[in-house]
C-alpha cells in the first residue's frame, strides 16, 4: 500500500544519495499520479498495471520509482529525454494515462512562502511538502500508444543487425531495403567507433 511522504523521503534519500527538493517534487508527482489513477498499491498488487514515462534525467526522476515501483530494467519505466520535469503514469488495465508537469511557478511560490530561509533547496523542500497538488503540477489526461513490444514481459526472438551483427530485442530494429538494422547503424549512433 502507499506510504506517507516522510516514509518515502527516507527511502528516496537512501536510493538517491541525498534528500533534495527534486526528490520531494518527484515523490509528490508520483503520489499525485497514483491518486489521479486510483492506484493504491502500485509497487505491490497493482504493479502489473502501471507504466511510467519520465522526461528528464534529474533528481525528481530518481524519486518516482520509489513510489511507483516502476523500474527501467523491468520495462515499466520509460525515459524520453525531453528535458522537462514531467512524467506520464499509464494504467494499463483501465487504459487511462495522466501526464503531470511541474509548474514553473512553484520555485517562486517557495520564495514567497519561506523568504527567511536562505537556502533555495531548503526553501523548496519545505514548500514542495506543503503546496497543494494543483499548485505543484499541471495535469493533462492523455492517450499513450503502447505496442505489445513496449510492454513489460514481451517476448520475441532477437534480430541480428545486418550491418554490425549485434542482437536487437523488442522490435527496435529498422528495416532498410529489406535489411534489419539496429538504430545505431540506421543513423542514430551517439558514439563514434575509434
Ligand atoms: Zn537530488
Ligand atoms: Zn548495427
Amino acid at each position: 500500500m502507499l506510504k506517507s511522504l516522510p516514509e518515502y523521503e527516507v527511502l528516496a534519500a537512501a536510493a538517491h544519495g541525498h534528500l533534495c527538493a527534486g526528490q520531494i517534487l518527484g515523490l509528490r508527482m508520483a503520489l499525485y499520479g497514483m491518486k489521479l489513477l486510483g492506484l493504491e498499491d502500485p509497487a505491490g498488487a497493482d504493479r502489473k498495471r502501471l507504466v511510467t514515462f519520465v522526461e528528464i534525467d534529474r533528481c525528481a526522476t530518481d524519486a518516482i520509482p520509489i513510489v511507483t515501483g516502476c523500474r527501467l530494467g523491468k520495462r515499466a519505466l520509460k525515459f524520453r529525454d525531453f528535458g522537462k520535469v514531467a512524467a506520464t503514469f499509464c494504467d494499463l488495465r483501465d487504459n487511462s494515462a495522466v501526464r503531470l508537469v511541474a509548474r514553473e511557478s512553484s520555485k517562486q511560490r517557495a520564495r514567497e512562502m519561506y523568504p527567511e530561509v536562505a537556502s533555495r533547496n531548503l526553501q523548496q523542500m519545505r514548500a514542495y511538502r506543503e503546496l497543494a497538488d494543483e499548485e505543484l503540477f499541471e495535469t493533462q489526461w492523455v492517450r499513450v500508444r503502447l505496442g505489445p513490444e513496449d510492454m513489460p514481459g514481451y517476448k520475441a526472438p532477437r534480430v541480428m543487425c545486418a550491418q554490425c551483427g549485434e542482437g536487437i530485442s523488442f522490435k527496435r530494429e529498422v528495416v532498410r531495403q529489406g535489411r534489419p538494422l539496429c538504430r545505431a547503424c540506421a543513423g542514430e549512433r551517439y558514439y563514434e567507433p575509434l
